[in-house]
């Protein structure tokens, strides 16, 4: 591991903790082998053995189903079905200026009564890796771009432990594109109503490997109601897409310890978006 290497882990919190054992690459068992000494004797996690070729689990996101338009009057009661599908069919088919658009001038849910910016999403239109979180926080509400408070300098670090940055390679969106007042959590009828535009997002970017952020992000895209704890460490799929859990980086600085299995996790996610690699591809 080279120097610079150990500064980003130890940005992360977790440099102090690492020994690398044996060889990792590729391996679908180099997470495991990667955990640090303070973990050995608890690698529960158990990571699927077959890591780039058989995407499991949940396939076909049902958020896709209940996206709706907000009534006038009540913002939380769901809107006629048809009103729902219509707005997701056309949602479904916009390019990326009309559904950057759409999310600016959206109110198909209450949060449009207090946001101060939208926020949409940041990064490389045509990444291979897409990172999902939960919703904007005040000051990602502020500047109008996810991720740029204390948790997505967090997220900045882990991003560079892998020799990756924001913008490069990656598309970083959340499931929320407004904040929810006092950072609470995302309701169900809020997430219905945004899952659209992630859903767009997803499709135009077409990544290899989606990195699910936290709670919201895991449930909501894996259509499942799962804890982070057991859906974390196995391969997943969205719609055909491999799709990975972790912990959420506002997560990490409330539990500093979890950080080793982020790591492990984000390692994960390197050895199978690498075990992803088209023979000759030239785009990475
Ligand atoms: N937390 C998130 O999930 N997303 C952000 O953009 C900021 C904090």
């Amino acid at each position: 591991m080279t120097s610079a290497r150990d500064q980003l882990l130890q940005e992360m919190g977790i440099g102090p903790l690492w020994k690398l054992r044996h060889a990792l690459v590729g391996s679908a068992a180099a997470p495991l082998a990667l955990l640090p000494d303070a973990m050995a004797d608890h690698a529960a996690i158990q990571v699927e053995p077959t890591v780039p070729t058989v995407p499991t689990v949940a396939t076909v996101p049902t958020v896709a189903t209940v996206p709706t338009v907000a009534p006038a009057q009540e913002p939380d009661a769901p809107p006629p079905a048809d009103e729902q599908a219509q707005r997701a069919a056309a949602i479904a088919h916009m390019d990326w200026p009309a559904l950057k658009a759409a999310v600016s001038t959206c109110t198909a849910c209450a949060l449009c009564g207090s946001r101060r910016n939208t926020v949409f999403g940041v990064g490389d239109e045509s990444a291979q890796w897409m990172i999902v979180g939960e919703a904007p926080g005040a000051e990602e509400d502020a500047r109008g771009e996810p991720f740029v408070g204390q948790a997505g300098q967090l997220l900045d670090a882990m991003l560079a432990a892998l020799d990756m940055r924001r913008g490069k390679n990656v598309y970083i969106a959340n499931v929320l594109k407004c904040r929810p007042p006092g950072n609470r959590n995302p309701s169900p009828q809020e997430v219905a109503r945004c899952a659209p535009h992630l859903l767009r997002q997803v499709a135009l970017v077409k990544p290899r490997l989606i990195l699910l952020m936290g709670r919201f992000a895991a449930q909501t895209m894996l259509a499942s109601d799962a804890s982070i704890a057991s859906l974390r460490g196995r391969l997943h799929s969205f719609a055909g897409t491999p799709a990975l859990v972790t912990y959420h980086p506002a997560y990490l600085l409330r539990a500093p310890t979890e950080k080793a299995r982020a790591w492990e996790d984000l390692l994960f996610a390197r050895a199978t978006w690498q075990g992803l690699q088209i023979p000759g591809d030239t785009t990475t």
